[in-house]
């Protein structure tokens, strides 16, 4: 898989429910060109695994379950070999699949006014 990298122990919010997430993935990006074709342009965008929203999802459940149990990937610590297996293979069976934050236009838009009036809280 090019282009993907893993980033524990630096938490984002998930942008599904605010908590913050157990770790989180750069993704490459594709959007879709004028004339039909797609491209990531080299642009990557960050894709949290939540806890909490991502537990029941069929490629993440299983990962997300995981590091509640392993918090050692998380807050660092010693990682056993066999653990350290397991927790590659949930991995490679998440970032196909991971959940990049999609903006509506009307997001976009609002967030915009509240930048412009000074009031953008991120
Ligand atoms: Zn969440």
């Amino acid at each position: 898989m090019t282009g993907f990298s893993i980033v524990a122990g630096k938490p984002v919010g998930c942008h599904r429910c605010g908590q913050q997430s157990a770790l989180a993935a750069w993704v490459p990006h594709e959007w879709q060109r004028e004339d039909g074709s797609w491209t990531t342009g080299g642009g990557r965008r960050q894709a949290p695994l939540c806890q909490t929203c991502d537990l029941t999802d069929p490629h993440a459940g299983a990962l997300a379950l995981f590091l509640r149990f392993h918090p050692e990937f998380t807050t660092g610590g010693e990682i056993a070999e066999d653990a350290l297996a397991q927790f590659s293979h949930l991995v490679e069976e998440w970032l196909p699949h991971a959940k990049v934050p999609v903006v509506s236009d009307e997001d976009f838009e609002a967030d915009i006014a509240a930048w412009r009036s000074g009031e953008f809280d991120g």
